[in-house]
């Protein structure tokens, strides 16, 4: 029996985490009760409390078998990092003793100087500290080898307090969103919500190859994609793998995934295959923005660890092979307060209905005002391969809203609320809205933002990022409409009539960003500038929006990003970018003078050898041989041309560029089309050459071999 079946579902979820139920059972009361306070209401946690929380989460940590601890963190590289101590102390006497301090919980000092700064360490000193996030719980990571270790989810900032990390700014964004939500809600008479929640939901698409095909391409070693691949003869144009059957090696590694996760108490709910071949997708249940994001940090790191244990390889990258379909992650996001209503689910009342339109409204006018911002967050030299490519959403943010809430959101803009016979009068706090169908039937998968009946998905998020940065923007543009909003609301003689008001005007002035078509045509492209959306064709394009003026405004104002901060940001961007295309660059060229083009000279020299093997014996010439041998050779010269252009590009590409901005056009411009050539005719080399001899794994072996 597989390790996975061993236990129930139910006695293994979240046995590695240091959840409420563990916390109620072994802290004192009054240490639960106050931490509580901290986790639900953001009170403040004293030293005091803190030294007994350690103490139990120690003991409990050591009872099943960890050594050391950690402080966990998200520096801004997308990945998780932590520095590993032991509990152990030593007495006076020279025994070994295991402590873990009060202190040793709250605070850290990890060494930031070998993480992504941006600059902000060149000013302030290398010294980087990690402070606990109480509201991410801790829990203990095994790894094979059987070494447990303690995770404290961390936040990571500088010595003067500025975030180095994704998690800091994410809690902030959070914060500021509550505050104005809360704004509105006491508005409309709710007296009893103390806080308001962001819920997120994150769909991970994924790639599984063989590991051993894997090690044998250095493009998907060193640049998490192929660099090189022609089509195999079947792509996935039969669409017969979507939701398809899923292969016992598979199946294995999936039922090992899940149990993996369901210990980290991470609620993996949902699997299946993914349209191109050999992709699948796993979502948990939807939890708080933060441990959200935690999750799906565990969720990449859980996905690659399991599949190398069945000797698979999980590739993360957005678009590991041309022509098929890439990978993303859908942000399912929502706000709810803490007595659990979700403030995006239509309701029933027309009171609820009213409150539920100015906060879906408030989303409609954050996303259209700060389209580029949203549109930057989720870009990354991955994405650049499918946003705007025939499979993914469109590089132009727009929104689905379905037919019904369209109609009734326009029937605002037409003047007063007129009677409407399908939907009944809609003048607010009157009458009835009809209860809108949860789940829309007709679900739009084209459009990047998509309302599906009682939450936003915001379906353009890379699948190897963190989850956290389109969050922030979300949270922190939506903070900022419902402010303006509550400024209104809060110095209206009328309250109905200015709600109404509000709801007309925007939906007169952001009616543009609502599009319910189909948002892979041409014609949409054309539609969308004509009515004026930001389209935003890459990276490089987007990054300056983290640094205009808007950003700056709506980001300081809500204390989530200082300029400082933000400055940093877009410098990490730019660099990110340059790093990522020079190591692409570094390892095609790589493949190409090591492996393309000796295997291709070995096939021509076979040929050549043949040719004149088969003239001596019977004395004609192959016509076959000599054509195949004059075309790889042909080709063999172009390829040669292609890649002496890539190299001078990249040897140029080190002088001094006045900046990062100009280095990564550069990179952009040239050096990423350079290499678009290069791979086309090492693409049609590999469709010429004798497959015994082609240097590694092909498409079809990849893609078809699991
Ligand atoms: P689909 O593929 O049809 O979009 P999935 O079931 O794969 O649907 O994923 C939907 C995701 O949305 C799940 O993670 C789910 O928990 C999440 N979700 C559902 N309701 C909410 C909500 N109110 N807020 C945030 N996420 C939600
Ligand atoms: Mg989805």
């Amino acid at each position: 029996m597989s390790r996975c079946c061993e236990k129930s579902v139910t006695e293994i979820f979240g046995i590695n985490v240091f959840n409420d139920s563990v916390m109620k059972q072994r802290l004192p009361k009054d240490t639960y009760r106050a931490l509580k306070r901290t986790i639900d209401e953001g009170a403040k946690l004293t030293l005091g409390i803190a030294e007994v929380v350690a103490n139990a989460m120690k003991d409990w940590a050591i009872e099943r078998g960890a050594t050391h601890y950690t402080h966990w963190f998200q520096p801004m590289t997308g990945m998780t990092a932590g520095k590993h101590d032991s509990f152990i102390s030593l007495t006076d006497d020279g025994r070994a003793i295991m402590e873990f301090s009060g202190k040793a919980l709250i605070k850290g000092e990890p060494d930031a100087s070998s993480f992504p700064s941006g600059g902000l360490r060149a000013t302030f000193e290398a010294r980087g500290y990690t402070a606990w996030d109480c509201t991410s719980p801790a829990f203990l990571k095994a790894d094979t080898a059987g070494n447990v270790t303690l995770c404290i989810p961390t936040a990571f900032c500088s010595y003067t307090g500025e975030a180095l990390d994704t998690k800091t700014p994410l809690l902030r964004s959070m914060e500021a969103l509550s505050k104005q939500a809360m704004r509105v809600l006491r508005l409309f008479g709710n007296q009893t919500a103390k806080r308001v929640i962001t819920t997120v939901g994150a769909e991970q698409e994924y790639f599984l190859v063989d590991r051993s095909l894997y090690q044998q391409r250095k493009d998907l070693i060193f640049a998490g994609r192929s660099l090189f691949g022609a089509m195999p003869p079947k792509g996935q144009e039969l669409e017969d793998h979507y939701f398809g059957n899923i292969p016992d090696r598979i199946s294995a590694f999936m039922a090992e995934l899940d149990y993996e996760l369901w210990k980290l108490g991470v609620s993996a709910k949902t699997k299946h295959n993914e349209t191109a071949p050999a992709q699948y997708e796993i979502a948990p249940i939807f939890t708080t923005g933060n441990v959200a994001a935690d999750h799906n940090q565990l969720v990449m790191e859980t996905l690659k660890n399991v599949a190398h244990r069945h000797n698979l390889a999980c590739l993360l990258h957005e678009k590991p092979f041309a022509g098929m379909n890439g990978s993303g992650k859908h942000n399912n996001w929502s706000m709810c307060t803490n007595d659990g209503q979700n403030l995006l689910d239509p309701g029933t009342t027309p009171h609820e209905n009213a409150q539920f339109l100015v906060f879906l409204v408030a989303v409609i006018q954050a996303v259209d005002e700060y389209a580029e911002i949203l549109r930057m967050f989720a870009s990354n030299p991955g994405n650049d391969h499918r946003l705007g490519a025939n499979e993914a959403p469109p590089a132009i943010i727009s929104i689905f809203l379905g037919e019904q809430l369209t109609d009734i959101l326009e029937q605002f803009q037409n003047g007063k609320a007129k009677e409407c016979k399908q939907y009944g009068e809609l003048k607010i706090g009157v009458s009835t809205l009809p209860t809108f169908p949860k789940d829309a039937t007709d679900r739009n998968r084209t459009s990047p933002f998509a309302f599906t009946g009682n939450r936003f998905e915001f379906r353009m998020v890379p699948s190897s990022a963190s989850i956290s940065g389109a969050n922030i923007v979300l949270n922190t543009v939506v903070a900022e409409t419902l402010s303006i909003m509550a400024d209104r609301l809060e110095q209206a003689e009328n309250f109905h009539n200015e709600v109404q008001q509000i709801l007309k005007e925007v939906i007169r002035n952001h009616r543009r960003i609502i599009f319910n078509g189909n948002g892979y045509t041409e014609e949409w492209v054309e539609e969308a500038q004509r009515r004026g959306l930001p389209y935003i064709k890459n990276t490089v394009a987007a990054i300056p929006h983290l640094i205009s003026e808007k950003s700056i405004d709506v980001f300081t104002k809500h204390g989530v990003y200082s300029k400082t901060e933000l400055y940093a940001r877009y410098e990490i961007a730019l660099e990110d970018y340059i790093n990522q295309i020079h190591i692409e660059a570094s390892t095609m060229i790589q493949m190409a003078k090591r492996q393309i083009i000796p295997a291709t000279i070995a096939y021509t020299t076979n040929l050549a050898h043949s040719i004149n093997e088969i003239n001596q014996v019977s004395g004609v010439s192959s016509k076959t041989a000599t054509k195949i041998l004059a075309e790889a050779t042909e080709l063999l010269d172009q390829f040669d041309e292609a890649l002496e252009i890539l190299e001078n590009y990249l040897k140029e590409s080190s002088q001094d560029l006045e900046n990062h901005y100009e280095q990564a056009c550069y990179y952009r411009d040239y050096v990423f089309v350079a290499m678009e050539k290069v791979r086309s005719i090492g693409d049609q080399l590999e469709t010429v050459v004798d497959g015994n001899l082609w240097p590694f794994p092909t498409y079809s072996e990849l893609l078809f071999h699991v």
